[in-house]
């Protein structure tokens, strides 16, 4: 009886599937978190989740989205 051996088949062979980076934030980040800040809280930019988190307090928060035609940030 002849020795059998694997033969691979390169069409056959699955192809590695490498994990594309996720994408650089390209405007203003969180200030806590690094994430693309969409919002501005006493002047410091932030995410919308610690702009959320900002606002959630009884004393008076100074929040405004960034973004928009006549935004020059
Ligand atoms: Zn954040």
């Amino acid at each position: 009886m002849p020795k059998l051996r694997v033969v691979e088949n390169n069409i056959t062979r699955p192809i590695p599937f490498k994990r594309p980076a996720p994408p650089i934030p390209v405007g203003p980040t969180c200030g806590l978190c690094g994430g693309e800040a969409d919002y501005e809280v006493f002047g410091q930019a932030h995410c919308r989740k610690h702009m959320l988190e900002a606002i959630d307090s009884e004393t008076y928060v100074e929040v405004r989205k960034i973004g928009g035609y006549d935004d020059a940030s």
